[in-house]
């Protein structure tokens, strides 16, 4: 027996997403059924549906940004209980067992981590994400949305929160700090609004000043573009951590250029084709080049926890069911201030 429940699909690469119906299992003694208020649109979804990362599961329910209310627990649930405010991420099982997943970084479990969506479970179930109106998820899986956070602000902390908050942490960012923000989307918008709060001094690096006003709002001290030749000669050297949240493919060694010495440069944007860059842009200045995938469950409500604390939630715009695929052209086109949620009351509505 299985649960039917309103989403909304790609049925096939590339799209159109449009409205189906997915089943959703009945609750193991582990597990947590959630009614979704909000999903966020993160651009790795488009690129899951564009299969940028290679081939993908179709019929696909995309949607890793899940912030609802518990409908229902299995019978072993202890820590949850019908009506809390929940959240879920980019992952809905691990092995729990391996050094990774007992470290509390379950993103990198040897045996695969299970992705919330374009994934299959340990059960050999195709998962489906978050826009839809319920999901049921392994409680270790859930995160808690403390009180003082709205769902649909919260939504995107499950993943471009996330995302941020960890290699900032790893990194160093805080007082005394300066910290580059590469791209004013959904991850970077969240990473400017981190850093600030965590006390360091953030640029943006954006390919215009149209967003200037607000990335300025939001908490950086100062916003270049990046089309503009002479930000590089202006800001070279200057930078601790460079977070490069791009989705598309950047000229590496000129923003090597802007790190002091010992500064890091570290990538979560993910974009298909492989970056490139100039060994001697690493040594001149013992400079790091690194990456970061999303951040463990433990580390994600300790994220969570922090925007409350720090009163940081995503800048959104709300969006019914029907307008998705003209968000997904607009995200395409860097047009989104700073992530659209979907309202997920609409779907099938
Ligand atoms: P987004 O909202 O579309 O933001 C990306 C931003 O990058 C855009 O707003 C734009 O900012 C800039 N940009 C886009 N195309 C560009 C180009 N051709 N040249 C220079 N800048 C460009 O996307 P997002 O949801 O934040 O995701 C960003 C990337 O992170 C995606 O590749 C996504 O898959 C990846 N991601 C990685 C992880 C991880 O675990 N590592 C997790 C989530 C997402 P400006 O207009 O300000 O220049
Ligand atoms: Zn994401």
């Amino acid at each position: 027996m299985t649960t039917t429940t309103s989403a909304i699909a790609a049925a096939r690469p590339g799209g159109p997403l449009a409205p189906t119906t997915v089943e959703r299992r009945d609750l193991r003694p582990d597990d947590v059924l959630i009614d979704i208020a909000y999903a966020g649109i993160c651009h790795s979804d488009l690129h899951q549906v564009h299969q940028d990362w290679g081939t993908a599961i179709f019929p696909m329910v995309p949607g890793h940004e899940i912030a609802g209310v518990v409908a229902a627990v299995g019978s072993a649930v202890t820590k949850y209980q019908v009506g809390d405010r929940v959240g879920v991420g980019c992952m809905v099982d691990s092995c729990g067992e391996c050094e990774y997943c007992q470290a509390g970084t379950e993103q990198f479990c040897r045996k695969g981590n299970v992705q919330t969506y374009n994934g299959v479970g340990y059960d050999g179930e195709n998962t489906y994400g978050g826009y839809s109106q319920q999901i049921v998820v392994k409680d270790a899986f859930v995160c808690r949305i403390p009180e003082g956070i709205d769902l649909d602000v919260a939504a995107p902390l499950l993943c471009a929160g996330i995302t941020t908050y960890s290699p900032l942490r790893r990194w160093g960012a805080g007082p005394g700090k300066k910290v580059a923000v590469v791209g004013l989307g959904g991850l970077g918008h969240m990473a400017v609004k981190l850093a600030v709060a965590m006390g360091a001094e953030v640029t943006v690096l954006s390919q215009s000043l149209k967003k200037q006003e607000d990335g300025l709002r939001l908490g950086a001290k100062d916003y270049y573009a990046t089309s503009d030749e002479s930000t590089f000669q202006t800001l070279a050297g200057r930078f601790d951590i460079i977070l490069n949240t791009v989705s598309a493919k950047l000229p590496v060694d000129a923003y090597l250029s802007l790190l002091r010495v010992g500064g890091a440069m570290v990538n979560v944007g993910a974009p298909g084709e492989p970056l490139e860059y100039n060994v001697f842009s690493l040594l001149g200045g013992n400079r790091a080049l690194a990456g970061s995938m999303i951040g463990g469950i433990a580390e994600t409500q300790e994220m969570l926890d922090f925007c409350a604390e720090h009163g940081v939630g995503a800048e959104i715009e709300t969006i019914n069911a029907d307008q998705v695929n003209d968000a997904y052209a607009r995200v395409e086109g860097s047009d989104v201030r700073y992530r659209f949620v979907i309202d997920v009351s609409t779907i099938g509505a």
